[in-house]
């Protein structure tokens, strides 16, 4: 269902996040840059009130000609959440659609993108106290099948994958030897060899994507090795008896945008429609998602960053890619 990239444009979905300011940004030198308006506008560098300067009780003429001019740019989404937006609220905006394609037969993908440190895995994966969208989406899945399902007359595997430096490592169950792909008329594309677990309650999730999240290749305090260069890919494999095929979702915590830019690897996807399946991704990760892009499939894109000036390039990338991913 999901070879043609017709249609593209009702199926994506992009919604951006910013992350409330940490405590090293709260800090000297730095300011906000990110006005968010409303729930789909926000200005990127909006102009500065200038503070008037006052020496012994006298105004002084302000330094605005030293000044560098703000690029006041906006911008427009399908959705915009401040600071203020929880998981759950981000999960109303993006996954909670995608099910319903999902129970029509459709392969769905749902991406988080963002400089390293923008928020990413808050969003996807998120802790115990504080899941991410990727359990909101499972638990409301059992939800949805249980009030409609008689019998149990369902099956639902999930697995947890990383993609690092071009090999697919299951983090599951880690090892240090990579997978391969393969492909399958019934199944799709298929790794072999990977855990696939059979899972009954959105609950059994917790404990396994919060162990597997700790198997990644990535230390969130060294964001300038390896460590933001890993992708993370949540498959659930959905399956009931009267249906020929197996449904897939798949929730993917990309590497660091910041990477992108520097090694080419990611950074244009989603730019043209049409090259959507070709020019999304690493090739490993275009061939693991081959059977859920484009066509009939709904992606949603989650934009994640920074409010602070610290990471000014990196929002400006971050946002203009997703502008690029809205037009589509
Ligand atoms: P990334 O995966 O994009 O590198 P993380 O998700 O690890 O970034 O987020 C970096 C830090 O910011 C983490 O400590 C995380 O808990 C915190 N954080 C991210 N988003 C939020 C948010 N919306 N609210 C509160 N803290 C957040
Ligand atoms: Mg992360």
């Amino acid at each position: 269902k999901c070879g043609s990239t017709l249609n593209m444009a009702a199926n994506i979905k992009v919604v951006v996040r910013v992350r409330p300011l940490n405590e090293k940004e709260r800090g000297a030198n730095s300011r906000v840059v990110v006005d968010v308006v409303d729930d789909t506008m926000l200005v990127f560098d909006p102009k500065e009130e200038l503070r008037p300067f006052f020496y012994q009780g006298v105004q002084q003429p302000t330094k605005n000609v030293l000044r560098r001019a703000n690029k006041e740019l906006k911008f427009v989404f399908d959705n915009v959440c401040g600071q203020t937006a929880s998981n759950k609220d981000i999960f109303e905006l993006t996954t909670k659609d995608v099910l319903a394609s999902l129970m029509e037969g459709y392969n769905c993908s749902v991406f988080v993108y963002g400089a390293t440190g923008a928020g990413k895995t808050f969003t996807m994966i998120g802790s115990k106290e504080n899941p991410g969208i990727t359990y909101l989406t499972m638990e409301h899945l059992f939800y949805t099948i249980n009030s409609f399902e008689k019998e149990r007359d369902f099956d639902i595997g999930v697995s947890y994958i990383e993609v690092y430096n071009e090999n697919v490592y299951d983090l599951l169950k880690p090892s240090k030897t990579p997978l391969q792909l393969r492909e399958d008329a019934k199944y799709g594309v298929m790794v072999a060899g990977l855990t696939l677990e059979s899972i009954n309650t959105a609950r059994e999730l917790l404990n396994m994507l919060e162990n597997g999240n700790k198997n990644r290749t990535q230390h969130p305090t060294d964001a300038n090795a390896e460590s933001s260069r890993s992708h993370a890919v949540f498959q659930m494999r959905y399956k009931t008896s009267s249906q020929a095929r197996v449904v897939k979702l798949s929730m993917i915590d990309l590497a660091g945008s910041e990477r992108a830019s520097a090694t080419g690897c990611v950074g244009e996807r989603f730019k043209e429609g049409a090259n959507i399946n070709r020019s999304l991704l690493d090739s490993k990760l275009t061939r693991l998602l081959k059977d859920s892009l484009g066509g009939n499939c709904k992606t949603v894109m989650i934009a994640n960053i920074s409010p602070s000036s610290i990471s000014y390039e990196d929002t400006y990338n971050t946002l203009k890619y997703a502008a690029r991913a809205n037009k589509i």
